[in-house]
């Protein structure tokens, strides 16, 4: 999930923003879809406890774009291919996120993708990304490395 990261944008009033600015109640459900609550589940990811899985990276990092959880995207993000700053879109409102499909990625990998569709209002105007990611590993643990595709 990068494509929306690095379009260009008009204004830069955001892109300094480094604490999460979306509060989220620990006993909320999990935005990522799975039926535990945020603290049980993405929220300890972002708290600091390693994903086991590239599916449990992919969900927590779309968790992340819900809190707006700048700091977990740039940390999980390949430093390869992390940009400088994540720019969140205030007209967008992350919707719901489906994992289609996902090839290695455990505990015995070293390599993983996820392909998965993410739900969004633009400007309250439904849309959706889909996009096979792909994620290594990196000093041990799960990080983002790119988009196979994205459309
Ligand atoms: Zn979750």
């Amino acid at each position: 999930m990068s494509r929306r990261s690095s379009r260009p944008r008009q204004t830069s009033a955001t892109s300094t923003r480094i604490a999460p600015v979306t509060a989220l109640a620990p006993a909320s459900p999990c935005p990522c879809g799975l039926s535990a609550t945020y603290a049980d589940c993405c929220g300890r990811l972002h708290a600091g406890a390693a994903a086991p899985t590239c599916e449990a990276l992919m969900r927590s990092r779309y968790a992340a774009f819900v809190v707006q959880d700048a700091a977990y995207l740039l940390r999980t993000w390949h430093p390869d291919t992390r940009p400088s700053v994540i720019d969140f879109d205030p007209a967008m409102r992350w919707v719901r996120l489906e994992i289609l499909a996902t090839t290695d990625g455990s505990a015995f990998h070293t390599t993983g993708t996820v392909t998965f569709r993410a739900h969004y209002t633009d400007n309250g105007r439904p849309d959706s990304l889909h996009e096979q990611s792909r994620f290594v590993r990196h000093e041990g643990a799960w990080v983002y490395s790119a988009a196979v595709f994205a459309d």
